[in-house]
């Protein structure tokens, strides 16, 4: 057979000439795992193509976002009539109350929401909210949880407690920073020192509640308890960033999931992205009215967006929505995910690589690791070098998992019965061949 040339690279090698890295956002580009991006050229259900026309089934999702699948004939058509009613007015529609009603009515600590068009908008606006709320300018954050790129959280650990962040990337000035507090995830007495030293001075913690973006790492159940106490106890907010795990590992999110084990358990302010858009350019944040009526035009906190509540955005979020609301569409959902994670831990065992993982709803993680990690340096203790071969070995296989060892990976109604046994059975002849 001949070998065509490669559409992929034809196609990375122009991107490369007209856009930084050729990518749009930095994990796309494959540099951690090498090798060239597959360009998309369309998708359907739990498939998309590259520009080779190779089939691949898809575990990313558009990192979450498409839990349906892609294509799914209801959310294609409610897109579609929204398309050919208008593509942005400007002014306040009824489908935004509509979604706005469909997201507060799963999760119960929301009683009111602001649509915008980005997580790292609405992690900022939660942030800015909660400074706002409070009178205070401190906020604590841990490491290896990822909150958008908004330059207060673009931060890394400073030398101890008492002394606040580093900037992770040029262009952030080290005063922009000055007042967010970096702690280890899961750390109970860092978090209890942090909050004796600095409690009256801090506006908020966020947190991804099960951290998506160090793979997949839960928050315990006692670590959550206290940082829920603590939070009450200083008059400092607690935000839940779901913007990964809101409509994804649960109905209600993940605070759903904690709201089980601690009783009464909410948090203060939550951030959505992701699964409500549906795979279009929306999310939100939300809580109680009487903080959220502190935003513009209500209040003195300024947020705004051109774009915010898009009518072909929120047609295609609520049409998501209404689907993944169905009875027992989390179950089902679970199940397949669960199938796949005990596969690959199968399959991982009997060629005896150490291996563990993990997932919850429709969002797994795994590591190459004996045991489960607990916070961002025990994930990076992952092996590397193995990864970027079990994920070449997948691809190579027509089986597309996240192009880094630190994100997470999303199973979709979608995905039948035979793509995750395609899957496991590619991962047993990959894990063979890494043994
Ligand atoms: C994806 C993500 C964000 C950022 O959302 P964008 O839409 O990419 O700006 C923020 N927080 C978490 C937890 C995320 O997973």
């Amino acid at each position: 057979m001949t070998r065509n040339i490669d559409r992929n690279e034809e196609l990375f090698a122009r991107a490369k000439q007209l856009i930084p890295g050729g990518v749009n956002s930095p994990v796309r580009a494959f540099r951690a795992v090498g090798g060239t991006p597959r360009f998309v050229t369309r998708a359907q259900g739990a498939h998309f193509w590259d520009a080779n026309g190779t089939r691949y089934i898809d575990y990313i999702g558009s990192w979450g976002p498409m839990i349906l699948g892609h294509g799914h004939p209801v959310v294609v058509e409610a897109v579609q009539k929204a398309a050919r009613d208008g593509f942005s007015f400007g002014a306040p529609t009824e489908r935004e109350l509509e979604l706005a009603e469909e997201i507060i009515r799963h999760v119960p600590s929301l009683e009111m929401v602001r649509l915008v068009s980005s997580g790292t908008e609405a992690g900022m606006s939660a942030i800015r909210l909660a400074r706002g709320a409070t009178g205070r300018s401190k906020i604590i954050k841990f490491e290896g949880c990822y909150h958008g790129h908004a330059d207060a959280l673009l931060v890394k650990a400073g030398s101890g407690l008492a002394t606040f962040g580093n900037p992770t990337s040029a262009g952030v000035p080290a005063e922009v920073v000055q007042h967010t507090l970096v702690l280890e995830y899961n750390n109970l007495q860092q978090l209890e020192e942090a909050f004796a030293l600095h409690g009256r001075d801090l506006a908020c913690v966020i947190i991804e509640p099960i951290a998506g973006n160090m793979n997949f790492v839960r928050a315990g159940v006692d670590f959550m308890r206290r940082t829920r106490e603590l939070c009450t106890q200083h008059g400092a907010l607690l935000v839940f960033d779901e913007v990964m795990t809101g409509f994804r590992v649960a109905l209600g999110g993940a605070q759903a999931v904690y709201a089980k084990a601690i009783p009464a358990f909410r948090p203060d302010l939550t951030v959505l992205g992701k699964v409500i858009g549906g795979g279009m350019p929306l999310a939100a944040f939300g809580g109680p009215r009487a903080i959220m009526e502190q935003l513009a035009p209500l209040g003195p906190v300024y947020q705004a967006g051109t774009l915010s509540g898009n009518p072909v955005a929120t047609a295609c979020g609520l049409a998501t929505l209404q689907q993944i609301a169905r009875s027992g569409f989390f179950d089902e959902l679970a199940a397949k995910t669960a199938t796949l994670v005990d596969g690959l831990k199968a399959a991982a065992r009997a060629a005896g690589v150490p291996f563990s993982a993990d997932c919850e709803g429709g969002m797994f993680g795994f590591f190459l690791l004996p045991e489960l990690p607990g916070n961002y340096g025990q994930v990076m203790k992952s092996d590397g070098q193995r990864f970027n071969r079990l994920f070449h070995g997948l691809l190579d296989r027509g089986v597309y998992i996240a192009p880094a060892l630190y994100e997470a990976g999303f199973v979709s109604s979608a995905h039948a019965d035979a793509d995750i046994a395609e899957t496991i059975s590619a991962a047993q002849a990959v894990f063979r061949s890494l043994a």
